[in-house]
């Protein structure tokens, strides 16, 4: 599902600038620092895809990925030495899901105005998202549910929208903690209403939990 090439695709920094719903989507919601870009990275096996969240400029927006299912040269079908020359054109994949990079949250130096940006940005996107599949929320496996996260899991139990919750950096944890914080996190989760009753643990840097994140996904796609 992951294999093969990812482009950067698109930008919105405001609702009337989304994509067409194409296909299946999947999307990546936590806090900067979180490990959202190393973790995107991690699954596309591609090591820029997702910049972090310090490099300017693409932290209030959300990016659109997409896998490159094979590059068509210009102007096939017609003569022209001229247009031969040109760079082939990406056609993408509509089997692999379009990979949404929500703004990271809850970064101490956001004032009140742009946390309230992030948020009706969210709003919207989540409203009426129809290939929308689920939003994988990150969490910090050292530090656990914060009162930020509490946050955007609410919006999205109140929106409805299907969302699971998975646990970044888990080798920074010994396996008796990793096993403590897991089942801890899932005890709060688990009454929420539009919460997956699982938390995966995942670590970007060893690859730990990696396959049964693709395999998560995978199983989401197919429903
Ligand atoms: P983002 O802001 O959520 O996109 O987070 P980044 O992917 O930029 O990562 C933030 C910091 O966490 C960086 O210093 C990474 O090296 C570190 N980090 C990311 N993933 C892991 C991981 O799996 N394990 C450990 N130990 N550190 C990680």
């Amino acid at each position: 599902l992951f294999e093969g090439p990812w482009d950067f695709v698109w930008a919105s920094t405001k609702i009337d600038d989304l994509p067409p719903m194409v296909g299946q989507e999947i999307a990546f919601a936590g806090r900067s620092n979180v490990g959202k870009s190393s973790l995107i990275n991690a699954l596309t096996r591609r090591n820029a895809l997702a910049r972090t969240s310090h490099t300017p400029g693409r932290t209030q927006q959300l990016n659109f990925f997409r896998q490159v299912e094979h590059e068509e040269p210009v102007g096939a079908g017609s003569q022209g030495s001229k247009r031969s020359r040109e760079k082939p054109v990406p056609v993408y994949s509509l089997h692999a899901p379009t990979i949404v990079d929500m703004p990271g949250y809850g970064y101490a130096a956001v004032g009140k105005e742009k946390v309230a940006a992030w948020t009706r940005l969210i709003h919207d996107y989540l409203r009426g998202r129809a290939n929308l599949m689920r939003v994988y929320v990150l969490i910090d496996a050292r530090h656990g549910i914060k009162d930020v996260d509490g946050a955007v899991l609410e919006t999205l139990d109140k929106a409805a929208v299907s969302y699971q919750v998975v646990l970044t950096k888990g080798d920074a944890l010994k396996p008796a903690d990793q096993t403590f914080m897991t089942e801890a996190t899932f005890d709060e989760i688990k009454r929420r209403p539009a919460a997956f009753p699982e938390v995966l643990l995942t670590s970007s840097e060893t690859g730990a939990g990696m396959p049964e994140f693709r395999a998560a996904i995978g199983r989401v796609l197919a429903e």
